[in-house]
């Protein structure tokens, strides 16, 4: 049976030996409690919740899906009492400010975490990970009554959130939403229209639901700038704060998907429901960034989460599986046939997904460092930190997903006919994987975000603010012998960036259409080279402690020869990218749209 064991060695490297996350905590205020053996206990105890609570219940969560029955709905077997244990536990709270009844700790301490139990079971965290975007933005936005009232019950867990932008008619395109807010005499709002595939919208779980909700005031401008964002709950608050009356918020029914069964996708009737306005007026989508945000580097460790998972079950099975010999001779001689990891195309399989699951950790924990950093550090250093993330998020939500499923794919490969047979969970990790090249913004929405939005329109600033970085650490790296196979690649790639970053901005200022026919090819080569630059400056700490002698020099060689893999079987994506990217839009817009069917 698939089994998931949080990969506490690999993650202590990149929080202690890469990141240096101790010097990080004791730079920030507030955070100094931080200390390694303080996170050791974190990480160990959320690895047990992973392993023994909430693993067991993803194929549960798959078989048996969410039901839906006179407007309730009734989550897996299980999903419910796990949930009550991780509230138990406290850890709706370890991110959130004191103030509202959390822990204070930073961001970068709740990724570490939000991985295991997502790698664990992604249906069943997604529930608390809507929560978790929805105290982001009332903290961020929200008045002090509105704190008082509705986030200090989301930091606790026992109510849950959501976020509700969808409508039939709009996805990616919010501009076109047509939910309504109509202002009652009490300074409330009535909400009426309907959002659909609204994941986590009504469930079992928790007492109340609060939905953060996108919708359009009377005489709101057209477009996004007409866009307002409300609290609508499903149950009203009472005076002492509890769940009181029921809102005229509903879920019409349930989505029927292709993957992540366990979590319900709704559609949402608001019919005249009450809701509180956040922010201000019109300014919805702006404070909706938050959530999104939030959601987006949650979404990049899907990617992450599904790599893992295939990958620590796929090569269990390979040392496992009996089939054909090794090229050069039998490895096992004494067994009918050798284990399929001899072969190297298994090996090539089980890799790249190493290199996946190990880069994107690196990617995403260094993404929370920077989070850590707007939020607390000094206003120069809180600057760049966002300038990086800007740049980062869409890469690393699109990049990772995108090679997340992937993974998935090969985990299930390496299972051969069996990886198709639902028994060993492999093809529910292939679906699972799959919406989230989707949500929080499809690939190619993160794609224009990243060329058009972040980097042509800042004038190549943001992706300055990175590629200095890399620039920096091949300087300093340049003179050690045994980085030049990293650092010479890396250079070479982080130097094209800024030049093909050059180039289509040049035929972009004669024709936009070239933006959006380079864009996908743009974002997979930005996240190549971003992932060198981690898989370099691994190969750099690896080369250390094995110099040092420090203990585990096994572990260290791995990351060597993954490090290795990774330059030389994948960063070469590249070459094939470059060309397409350049290839220019009329190979695409050429064609007369009469004319796609013959
Ligand atoms: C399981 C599931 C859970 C979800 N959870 C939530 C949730 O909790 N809350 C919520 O509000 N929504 C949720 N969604 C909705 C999700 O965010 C949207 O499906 C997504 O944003 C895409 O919108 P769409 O489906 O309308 O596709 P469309 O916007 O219609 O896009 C269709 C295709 O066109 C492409 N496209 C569109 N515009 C452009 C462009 N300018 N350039 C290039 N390509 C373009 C898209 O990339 C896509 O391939 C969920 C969806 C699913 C399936």
């Amino acid at each position: 049976m698939p089994e998931y064991k949080a990969p506490q060695r690999d993650i202590q490297f990149v929080l202690n030996d890469l990141l240096q996350m101790e010097q990080h905590y004791q730079s920030l205020p507030g955070c100094e409690d931080a200390t390694p053996d303080m996170v050791s206990a974190i990480i160990e105890e959320g690895a047990r919740f992973a392993e023994r609570v909430l693993s067991p219940l993803n194929s549960v969560g798959d078989q048996q899906g969410c039901t839906f029955k006179d407007g309730e709905v009734t989550t897996p077997e299980g999903f419910r009492d796990a949930y009550q244990q991780f509230v138990e536990g406290g850890w709706p709270s370890l991110s959130h400010s004191p103030e509202f009844g959390g822990q204070g700790l930073p961001e970068s301490i709740g990724i570490v975490i939000n991985e295991m139990v997502g790698t664990a079971n992604w249906s069943w965290s997604m529930y608390p990970g809507l929560s978790h975007g929805a105290m982001n933005t009332l903290e961020a936005h929200g008045t002090d009554e509105q704190k008082q009232t509705y986030l200090t019950k989301l930091v606790s867990g026992e109510w849950t959130g959501t976020m509700c932008l969808t409508e039939p008619h709009c996805g990616t395109d919010l501009g076109l939403l047509r939910t309504k807010a109509e202002p009652n005499d009490d300074g409330s709002y009535r909400i009426s229209g309907t959002k659909i595939f609204i994941s986590a919208g009504e469930h079992d779980m928790a007492d109340n639901i609060i939905h953060i909700v996108l919708a359009r005031l009377p005489d709101a401008p057209e477009g996004t700038k007409g866009i307002s964002l409300f609290i609508v709950p499903k149950f009203m608050p009472t005076a002492s704060g509890d769940a009181g009356e029921r809102n005229a918020v509903s879920c019409g029914s349930l989505e029927h998907k292709m993957g992540i069964h366990g979590n319900s996708t709704c559609v949402m009737n608001f019919d005249g429901a009450t809701g509180y306005l956040i922010g201000p007026p019109n300014k919805g989508l702006n404070c909706m960034f938050t959530f999104m945000n939030t959601a987006r580097l949650g979404t990049a460790l899907q990617g992450l989460a599904h790599a893992e998972w295939g990958f620590q079950n796929s090569l269990t099975y390979a040392r496992e599986r009996l089939q054909m010999r090794a090229l050069n001779g039998p490895a096992a001689p004494d067994k009918a046939a050798d284990p399929i990891i001899v072969h190297p195309e298994v090996r090539k399989m089980l890799l790249t997904q190493k290199a996946i699951a190990e880069g994107g950790r690196a990617l995403i924990y260094y993404c929370a460092q920077l989070v850590d950093k707007v939020k607390l550090a000094s206003e120069e250093e809180k600057a760049l930190a966002d300038t990086q993330l800007a740049l980062l998020t869409p890469i690393a939500k699109a990049f990772l997903t995108e090679l997340g499923f992937e993974s998935a794919n090969h985990g299930l490969q390496v299972y051969g006919g069996h990886g198709y047979i639902s028994e060993w969970g492999m093809e529910q990790n292939v679906r699972d994987s799959r919406i989230s090249m989707l949500y929080e913004g499809t690939t190619q929405i993160q794609a224009l975000d990243l060329l058009g939005r972040k980097v042509l329109m800042s004038e190549g600033k943001t992706l300055m603010a990175f590629t200095k970085v890399i620039h920096r650490f091949c300087e300093a790296a340049a003179d050690e012998p045994k980085m030049r196979a990293f650092v010479g690649p890396l250079a070479k790639h982080n130097k094209e960036w800024g030049e093909l970053t050059q180039q289509l901005g040049m035929k972009a200022m004669m024709n936009r259409e070239e933006v959006g026919a380079a864009s996908v090819d743009y974002l997979m080569y930005s996240g190549y080279v971003t992932l060198a630059y981690f898989w370099a400056r691994m190969a750099q700490v690896a080369q250390q402690k094995l110099a040092e002698g420090s203990g585990d020099a096994a572990f260290y060689r791995a990351k060597l020869t993954t490090a290795r893999f990774y330059f030389e079987r994948m960063l070469p994506r590249t070459r094939s990218l470059v060309e397409t990217m350049l290839s220019g839009s009329d190979n695409l817009m050429a064609l007369d749209e009469d004319h796609f069917a013959f």
